[in-house]
């Protein structure tokens, strides 16, 4: 005996899910008389799984299962048997290439004899997780192969989540709170640190990004190397909330390149204090910064020095120049301005220094730091002009030319000495 041979379900008993939001098809195994499965019937397909699998009503109810545009092996004898007669609950994901979806499949049975399958289109989520995987993989390749990194700074906690590669964890996020755990941590050089602080406190105001370059070590026995942070704000468009998330740029070796030709175009080549123009410069600013301070400007030329190079030649004369450069920084603090004009004419500038006993003392150390150091078996003998400012806002000419002044005096009498002027 077959049961139910060719007799179309009743669909009418399904019509409550005629307007389900899922996608639902059942389908009626048919048995012979040993129970096995000789036929699955079409009992049933809503209006949403009409839509999602691109066919008609007629058609489902007239083609075989089997032509249905999904993997016929979800359709088949056993699982069809299994869920309708045992309720089977199966979850699937499949792919169907005819129609280029990828579809979530569980089956249920809504009534004894009975499978239904509910369909669900995953392509989007499919798609999605796709592209994440490639954005993951590319993020990888990125981090792998460069010391550069990629973070998110969450500004209510107050931490920055740095995107790394290890070889041993793949991607990860290192936290870092921001402060006081910075200074703590070393990663962020000490002087840069009310830059990044300052920076972060005005990104939670107005400001939208920012570039700022800092020097940042991994751990506290590296070197530390210059990095561009570049700091980009946005708002997302669901929560509304603000944003914020950055690259660093390795930008070391170029910074220290520029550093470099900075330097070399500061100073003088043959003795590494400062040239003409520089000193000139940074005098200008410190008197304009200091207006009401006194300070002291030397200008020291060497005696005879055109007998010294044609009698030693000049490879000893450039010696002696070195001599005397040497001799004024070990004279002058640190703070104050060195530098050499030309030839074998320097110039400094004491700040602070006003008074005519601390000049004058200034000037004998530089002869007694000039004799230390002489070793080339001739005197070396310098005439030294000195500027002391007595009125406020001075210009950087008139130290200049009262210094010029004294030098000149001291030349016409004899040399070997110092002259001390004030203005
Ligand atoms: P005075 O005592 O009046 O200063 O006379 P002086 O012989 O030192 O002459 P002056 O300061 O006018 O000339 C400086 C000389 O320094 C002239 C120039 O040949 C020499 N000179 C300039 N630059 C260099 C240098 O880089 N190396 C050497 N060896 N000599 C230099
Ligand atoms: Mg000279």
């Amino acid at each position: 005996m077959i049961t139910n041979s060719d007799s179309i379900p009743n669909i009418k008993q399904f019509s409550v899910l005629n307007d389900a939001p899922s996608s639902i098809v059942i389908i009626k195994p048919i048995l012979d008389e040993n129970k096995r499965v000789i036929d699955l019937k079409p009992a049933y397909i809503n209006k949403a799984a009409e839509h999602l699998l691109a066919i008609t009503k007629s058609n489902f109810y007239n083609e075989p299962i089997s032509k249905l545009p999904l993997d016929p092996s979800i359709f088949n004898n056993e699982i069809c048997y299994k869920t309708a007669y045992e309720g089977l609950n199966n979850k699937v994901k499949l792919y169907a290439p005819k129609i280029s979806r990828h579809f979530d499949i569980s089956s249920w049975s809504p009534k004894k004899g009975y499978a239904a399958f509910t369909i669900r289109d995953t392509s989007d989520i499919y798609e999605l997780q796709e592209a994440s995987t490639k954005q993951y993989e590319k993020i990888k390749v990125l981090l792998q192969n460069s010391t550069d990194f990629i973070f998110d700074l969450d500004l209510k906690d107050n931490n920055i989540y740095i995107d790394l590669y290890s070889d041993k964890k793949g991607l990860v996020q290192k936290k870092v709170y921001i402060s006081p755990e910075w200074s703590k941590s070393k990663i962020i050089h000490q002087d840069d640190i009310s830059v990044v602080e300052k920076i972060t406190e005005n990104l939670k105001g107005e400001l939208d990004s920012k570039t700022i370059n800092v020097r940042l070590r991994k751990n506290a026995e590296d070197d530390f190397q210059w990095y561009k942070i570049v700091f980009h704000k946005y708002q997302d468009p669901d929560s509304k909330n603000y944003n914020i998330i950055g690259y660093g740029l390795n930008v070391h070796d170029e910074i220290v390149r520029l550093n470099n030709l900075k330097e070399q175009a500061e100073t003088d080549r043959m003795t590494g204090i400062y040239n003409n123009i520089t000193a000139k410069q940074k005098i200008i600013n410190t008197i304009s910064n200091t207006q009401n301070i006194a300070n002291a400007f030397f200008l020291i030329d060497l005696d005879d020095f055109k007998t010294i190079n044609d009698t030693y030649g000049h490879p000893v004369g450039d010696k002696v120049i070195r001599l005397v450069a040497e001799s004024l920084e070990s004279t002058f603090r640190c703070s104050d301005i060195i530098f050499r004009l030309g030839g074998d004419e320097f110039g400094a500038l004491a700040i602070g220094v006003k008074k005519i006993k601390y000049a004058k003392s200034l000037c004998e150390i530089i002869n007694k730091n000039i004799d230390q150091n002489n070793n080339l078996g001739f005197p070396i003998n310098v005439s030294i002009g000195v500027s002391i400012n007595k009125s406020s806002n001075p210009t950087y000419e008139e130290y200049y030319n009262i210094a010029d002044k004294a030098l000149y005096e001291i030349k016409d009498h004899g040399k070997k000495g110092y002259e001390i002027k004030y203005f």
